[in-house]
């Protein structure tokens, strides 16, 4: 079936507004790519039009290499699961599974096959006889994905799957989702979401979208370590964000001067700091401050500190004696674990 997906300069517009502005993304077979950002900003039309329930103005779909632009969805070889599971109430969950596979006229002795197959990889075979309404959410969730599954897509795409579960069941089928995708290795997956733990857990890639455009794009690792904006490095974990000068003289923060490896980009106006990799006490880049709030998180207390009236978070582990409001106190970090960001980088 079909692999791999590709975006080329993919517009969509709904009423003369561009929701999608001229996408150019390619997901490699195999690979899961999150599409990570604010509401809003397209990450559902893009997956949309790969699906083929919107029609780009301009732009075209490939996907395992063939142009898609211009088929019907049922013609696309794709599974999709969104939010809301969006089972038939009133057909059983065998029924719901055999669904698309009768729409593409399958034989009825291997429906029946891989239906059963389907509710294996995803844990519900004890539950074909029963009706939505008798499962939980995060049972309906594993159907809607044998579901998808049934089919053999070569591309499965995930619309915010998780976000209609709490907490504790997300984080379990989070891991049902990486399982998943270990045993099907072939086949690609695009996975729409706007939280960044699912993004930076599942995915290989992450493509980060701001207001219709594709702001960056990259393995968690890079991202996280390396954004290369202030967006990027404030969506893809948390992120310090210092106003600094950059000249012949060196790096700046008020008066202080920064080491920081690695290249400045061109015209760099912005120090980023992971909050966890800023530790307490003396050390390279000293900044001295007051602690304007503490927060006991357990394994870790959360200092904010206003330092020159700028607010530095400090993740350090669990202080026996944590610091007040009010306290001055000393923070640092190593060169190697500050980025310059460029001018403007969230709004160019
Ligand atoms: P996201 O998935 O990132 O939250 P969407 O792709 O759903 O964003 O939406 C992008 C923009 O397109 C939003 O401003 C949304 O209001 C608009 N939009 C989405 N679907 C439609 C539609 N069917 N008609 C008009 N506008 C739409």
């Amino acid at each position: 079936m079909n692999s791999g997906i590709r975006f080329d300069s993919v517009t969509v517009a709904y009423d003369g507004n561009v929701v999608l502005d001229a996408l150019d993304l390619t997901v490699e077979p195999g690979e899961v790519m999150a599409l990570l950002g604010p509401s809003g900003s397209g990450k559902t039309t893009a997956l949309r039009a790969v699906a083929g329930f919107v029609r780009p103005v301009s732009g075209r779909v490939f996907l395992g290499g063939r142009d898609v632009t211009d088929l019907p969805p049922y013609r696309r070889g794709v599974g999709m699961v969104v939010q809301q599971y969006a089972l038939f109430p009133h057909m059983r969950v065998e029924e719901n599974v055999a669904f698309g596979l009768k729409a593409q006229k399958v034989a009825k002795g291997e429906i029946r096959g891989r239906v059963a197959q389907a509710l294996d990889m995803t844990g519900m075979a004890a539950y074909a006889r029963r009706h939505p309404r008798e499962l939980s959410g995060g049972q309906q969730q594993r159907v809607a994905i044998a579901r998808a599954l049934a089919i053999r897509p070569g591309v499965l795409l995930l619309d915010e799957p998780l976000s209609a579960l709490d907490a504790r069941l997300r984080s379990g089928m989070l891991a049902e989702l990486a399982r998943l995708h270990r045993e099907l290795p072939d086949v690609s997956i695009l996975y729409v979401t706007h939280d960044q733990v699912e993004a930076l857990t599942l995915a290989d890639r992450i493509a980060v979208m701001d207001s219709a455009r594709l702001r960056a794009y990259g393995t968690p690792r890079e991202l996280y370590r390396s954004p290369s904006d202030e967006f990027t490095a404030s969506f893809v974990g948390n992120a310090n964000l210092l106003p600094v000068t950059v000249g012949e003289e060196g790096v700046f923060f008020g008066g202080r001067r920064i080491k920081v490896s690695g290249q400045a980009p061109g015209a760099a106006d912005t120090l980023c700091v992971r909050p966890h990799l800023v530790g307490l006490g003396d050390g390279p880049n000293q900044l001295e401050g007051r602690v304007s709030e503490v927060q006991w998180r357990g394994a870790t207390h959360r200092l904010y500190v206003d330092v020159d009236g700028h607010r530095v978070m400090a993740d350090v582990r669990e202080l026996k004696d944590p610091p007040s409001h009010g306290d001055a106190v000393t923070l640092h970090f190593a060169p190697d674990d500050a980025v310059l960001l460029a001018a403007g980088g969230s709004h160019d």
